[in-house]
């Protein structure tokens, strides 16, 4: 008697449940897409309890006939594939026939749902994968999925749920990508019955990132006009290197409209990203790329959200290099954040619903946050209030910092209107109330092109150079400005073969570990080709003969070893061309000129003329701003002249 059995669908289908339902924010998922799939332009997800009691996702697709809907619920069920040919060109998000069966089996769902062929719809009640009823029911085209329980016949993985806030907010991330990759559809969230995310319709994404985001954060961001290679398309938006985020959060990848965790897309961001920005700091980017449905493998993972490129060089060196090229000529400025506003200066300035995204913080109804009055009982509370804001003085004071600056926020946002829930957070709901006057949101950004035209008046503390510009204050860190200058020059020099050396009249002598060691012979040529002549020297011991010009012969020990470091950490599997920055970054910050110390005029002058001739002079090779600018819009605010 054989020992192996074929295992009832009941339990296949939860073992597949464990890989496709991690958590709530996997079911909408599923679901979403499924709708999506349906060619629904009209999709509303209502959760309770973040998502453990219930997600009900209702749309206005095609819907199923009756037979299909009860196929549905099979094991490799779908209508999105027919041959095996098919898997390796899915045009559909689903395709595996997986997500339905895997739901059913691990919650209580009510699916209703009505194709327009048929005169009446149908309704299905399964509990635990058992179908406990089916019959007919009236109802407009569509389909209505309601999941309550989730997990009540898997104690292990209820367990592992994590607070309601965490599930929300995950739930919420999840809605906002769709929402972002789907700007002709109208998306809205409850949350027991608050409303934590509304958009209607819209022509172009910049519209829908208003939408979802607020004005402020256009004004840092840095549209990517459609842009093509070989099969490729890419499009979107990517935020300037000012825009600091702690984690990858921000970070919205799309491929064929489906969304993704891809580790070729991530490090090709994080390497147009370099020397940009200072490390472990992420930008804000939502960039969708296209191609043939063959250039990938999308059947990777359960949850679809991994894939496989092709031609995975291609793509990472593509979007790399129209990404940097792009942060190269936007070249824009930072700007002195003004006393009124609380948010830092380098940080986005986010609308309430994004730092609740961003910080996957949401507040729920149970954590009242009151910033408004609140009258009546929490159900007959009206979720949108049309309140226009008029002046500043029209709200209670509020001495929580976060949400004050998103009250200046949403007084700046004056087209908008506000929502007002149970909990009290208001959130801007710019579309329930007409469209969008043109030039709201197009906010301009400095250009650091003005550099050109900067006079020097002075310097500040022996380190920051003022200057009187065209169109404001400006104050620049020298060392950070001669940075700049230096590194895209030891990057041109290196490339044109002109590096200047200078011999040295004694070689130096550095000890180094053994780790070290390993990390030179790896780098040794990149050395020379930046102006150092090196060579082992016994045991474990390096001899220096030249260094690059411009090197304080007290600092070339110092360059060599930051470089062994940096290459042995983070540069550790950079590219060549990551390396080769790191290293022109290194010898740049050694050899520029340091703060404290004092500059004259005709050197501030050479300093800014240079400075206004680099590439990117925005900010420092390690990431740092280069110079911060007081408006004369600023200026005059600040003097009540406007
Ligand atoms: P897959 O999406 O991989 O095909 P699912 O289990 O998610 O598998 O769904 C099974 C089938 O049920 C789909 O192929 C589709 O035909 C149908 N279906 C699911 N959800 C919807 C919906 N919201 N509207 C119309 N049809 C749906
Ligand atoms: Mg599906």
């Amino acid at each position: 008697m054989g020992r192996i059995k074929i295992l009832p669908d009941a339990i296949a289908n939860k073992i597949a449940a464990g890989e496709v339902i991690e958590r709530p924010a996997s079911v909408v998922k599923e679901l979403l897409e499924n709708s999506l799939d349906a060619d629904a332009d009209d999709l509303r997800i209502d959760i309770e309890a973040g998502g453990r009691k219930l997600i009900r996702i209702s749309d206005n697709g095609t819907g199923m006939l009756r037979d299909d809907a009860l196929l549905a619920f099979e094991r490799h069920a779908t209508s999105k594939l027919r041959t095996a040919d098919d898997l390796f060109a899915i045009a559909t998000l689903g395709f595996r026939g997986e997500a339905l069966p895997s739901v059913a089996s691990v919650s209580r769902l009510e699916l209703t749902t009505r194709s327009r062929e048929e005169a009446t719809g149908t309704r299905i009640e399964i509990a635990g994968a058992k179908m406990i009823r089916c019959d007919e029911f009236a109802r407009e085209p569509g389909t209505t999925i309601s999941i309550r329980d989730l997990f009540y016949n898997v104690p292990a993985r209820r367990k592992f749920l994590r607070s309601e806030q965490t599930e929300i907010s995950h739930i919420a991330s999840l809605v906002t990508h769709y929402s972002l990759a789907h700007a002709d559809k109208s998306f809205e969230l409850t949350h027991m019955g608050q409303r934590l995310l509304f958009v209607t319709p819209v022509e172009s994404m910049k519209e829908r990132v208003f939408q979802v985001f607020g004005s402020k954060i256009l004004a840092d961001l840095i549209e990517v006009p459609e842009t093509i290679h070989e099969e490729f398309r890419l499009s979107g938006f990517v935020s300037n290197p000012q825009v600091q985020k702690l984690n990858r959060n921000s970070i919205y990848l799309f491929v064929n409209g489906r969304l993704i965790r891809d580790k070729v897309l991530l490090h090709a961001l994080t390497a147009a990203y370099h020397n940009l920005m200072p490390p472990q700091s992420f930008p804000f980017v939502l960039i969708f790329l296209d191609c043939a449905p063959e250039e990938i493998d999308v059947n990777v993972h359960p949850s679809k959200t991994e894939i496989r490129f092709q031609n995975g060089s291609l793509v990472h060196n593509f979007v790399r290099d129209s990404i940097r090229e792009l942060l190269m000529k936007s070249r824009p400025a930072s700007s002195i954040p003004l006393p009124q506003q609380p948010q830092a200066g380098v940080d986005m300035p986010l609308s309430e619903y994004s730092q609740a995204l961003q910080s996957g913080n949401f507040p729920l109804p149970s954590q009242p946050r009151l910033v408004m009055p609140v009258s009546g009982d929490e159900a007959a509370i009206p979720l949108i209030s049309v309140n226009p804001v008029s002046s500043p003085t029209s709200h209670p004071v509020n001495t929580d910092l976060s949400s004050l600056s998103s009250d200046l926020e949403i007084l700046e946002m004056k087209t908008e209107s506000l929502v007002s829930t149970s909990s009290g957070v208001r959130l801007p709901v710019p579309d329930t109330h007409g469209p969008l006057p043109a030039g709201e949101w197009q906010v301009e950004h400095p250009s650091l092109d003005v550099l050109r035209d900067l006079r020097p008046l002075g310097q500040l503390q022996e380190s920051f150079i003022i200057a009187a510009g065209r169109d404001g204050l400006w104050i620049i860190d020298q060392h950070v400005a001669h940075e700049r200058i230096l590194f895209e020059q030891v990057l041109k020099r290196r490339a044109a073969g002109t590096i200047e050396k200078q011999q040295l009249l004694m070689p130096m002598v550095i000890p180094l570990t053994v780790g070290q060691q390993i990390e030179y012979a790896r780098i040794a040529d990149e050395l020379a080709a930046v102006g150092f002549e090196t060579e082992p020297f016994g045991q474990r011991t390096l001899a220096i003969k030249a260094a690059p010009a411009g090197l304080n012969t007290g600092e070339i020990e110092r360059v060599i070893l930051e470089i062994l470091e940096i290459t042995e950490g983070e540069l550790r599997k950079a590219s060549v061309d990551d390396l080769r920055r790191g290293v022109a970054a290194s010898v740049a910050c050694r050899a520029a000129i340091k703060i404290n110390m004092r500059l004259d005029m005709t050197k501030m002058e050479w300093l800014l003329a240079e400075l206004a001739k680099t590439e990117f002079p925005t900010s420092c090779p390690h990431g740092r701003p280069i110079a911060l600018r007081y408006s004369m819009r600023d200026i005059l605010k600040g003097f009540h002249r406007i």
